[in-house]
């Protein structure tokens, strides 16, 4: 568990905790914010590393029996709550669990640290009886709750928390960090598509994420040229994750109204496409491109709830393939000739 170092742009916060464990004040609820991706739990579980580790210097030693129980997920008084599926909310359940190993006293003398993550998907009566544990604090236990959206906590949660925002590192880091990866040559594009997180960058790098948005990006274009058709376009697409297929489409589309609006315009979300966007943007009308944002924003909400998605994919590329409007283009479907 040596080499775990700090991630670089992360350095800053690191010396804000660093200063709390050295002056011994450490706040007993910490709410680390920031984007997925941003390394946020990289940070909690270094910092929980630390505060429970024999002889700390700037970082946990490694080596000490807090550090090698630490190393195997096996140290009885750091604890982690999470949703029991990624996605799920983390429940009423969860948190008494929680409360109830807290009732019993630290396992070795010093701290105990809580990563309860992500703190925003905890439901109501899961921050409920959550907010009685932090009304009353045990002065040994650190609490270290992360999120990507603090707005969607409790007010009465959030002024109990001590905040640390992190924030989206600088693009020229992170490339840099990117290239040491071994990701140099997809950096800039990984880096666009996840935001700026560099994490979650790699993350879309592993998953072979560009290769498969171009596969998508094409067909999507091919819809509006009326080459593919948008009810077996949608068939594919229907297997595939709702969630990056949308956002993937809002950030075409908000790309194709920039080009339209301007043809050289500053850095695209999708850099590596922008030769194939220029060219599409040409043949579209903005008023089109609007009308199918909106389209997508409802479809995007619709999807959250119980819906077909083939279904909710077939109408917006049906949508699509009529709301592009390729100049030029007779109305009829080249795949029906
Ligand atoms: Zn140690």
């Amino acid at each position: 568990m040596k080499g775990a170092a700090v991630l670089p742009w992360l350095e800053p916060y690191w010396r804000r905790l660093q200063a709390y464990a050295g002056f011994e004040r450490v706040p007993q609820a910490l709410l680390i914010a920031g984007i997925a991706g941003v390394g946020k739990m990289q940070l909690a579980r270094l910092f929980a590393q630390r505060l429970l580790c024999r002889r700390p210097g700037d970082l946990a030693c490694g080596e000490c029996v807090s550090c090698q129980l630490f190393a195997a997920q096996t140290h009885p008084d750091f604890l982690v709550v999470e949703p029991a599926e990624p996605g799920k909310p983390i429940t009423v359940d969860a948190i008494r669990g929680l409360i109830a190993s807290l009732s019993l006293k630290p396992q070795y003398s010093g701290y105990r640290v809580v990563i309860l993550a992500p703190a925003h998907q905890m439901n109501s009566s899961a921050a409920n009886s959550l907010l009685k544990t932090l009304e009353e604090p045990d002065e040994h236990t650190v609490m270290l709750l992360l999120t990507e959206t603090p707005a969607a906590l409790p007010a009465t949660i959030l002024s109990r928390c001590q905040r640390m925002e992190i924030a989206v590192p600088d693009r020229a880091l992170s490339i840099r960090w990117l290239a040491e990866q071994g990701l140099g040559e997809q950096a800039e594009v990984l880096l666009a598509l996840a935001q700026g997180a560099p994490l979650r960058a790699v993350a879309l790098a592993q998953e072979g994420v560009i290769e498969r948005r171009e596969e998508f990006f094409l067909a999507w274009r091919d819809v509006a040229r009326r080459i593919q058709e948008p009810v077996l376009v949608a068939e594919k697409w229907a297997k595939y994750s709702c969630e990056a297929l949308t956002d993937w489409m809002s950030s075409w589309v908000i790309d194709l109204i920039r080009l339209r609006a301007l043809p050289n315009c500053g850095p695209l979300n999708n850099p590596d496409l922008r030769e194939s966007l220029q060219a599409t943007a040409r043949q579209l009308e903005l008023k089109n491109l609007f009308r199918f944002l909106d389209l997508l924003n409802a479809t995007k909400r619709r999807l959250l709830g119980q819906v077909n998605r083939q279904l909710a994919l077939e109408e917006l590329l049906i949508h699509w393939s009529s709301a592009a409007n390729f100049q030029g283009s007779t109305g009829k479907p080249k795949y029906h000739e």
